[in-house]
């Protein structure tokens, strides 16, 4: 009983579709994480949908081994408006690079290493982020 100071492992509610989208706020629609997993998401994602987020990481997997055709798409997603904002891809390159994907950043917190590749995160988020 009686307060105790809120711990980093300590489950929280995440929408997996936001409520911010107009995602339901009940059982349907909420997974229970970790707060510093779920800060280090929403850090990253801000409040895409986990099947954008998908979208994402499958464009720049692509655009990683030089295929340059999906940048123009990929430039007009809502993704990448949400997460990157009026950023340059450059300039959104070297966030994931710099902030997300450094030792303890919040790549490795959800995805449980620095250096997981987009493919084996796309398959993390369909695991561990939608609803089974
Ligand atoms: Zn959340």
């Amino acid at each position: 009983m009686g307060h105790r100071q809120q711990e980093p492992d300590d489950l929280t509610e995440h929408h997996v579709i936001p409520r911010s989208r107009q995602g339901a706020d009940d059982e349907t629609n909420i997974l229970f994480k970790p707060i510093f997993v779920h800060q280090a998401w929403h850090h990253m994602i801000v409040n895409a949908k986990p099947k954008e987020v998908i979208e994402l990481f499958d464009a720049l997997a692509r655009i990683e081994r030089g295929d340059d055709t999906v940048i123009e798409e990929l430039f007009d997603s809502v993704v990448y408006k949400i997460v990157f904002r009026n950023m340059t891809l450059e300039k959104a390159l070297e966030l994931i690079k710099k902030r997300w994907k450094k030792q303890g950043g919040p790549w490795e917190l959800v995805f449980g290493r620095s250096d997981v590749p987009y493919s084996e995160a796309v398959l993390i988020i369909e695991k561990e982020w939608m609803m089974p």
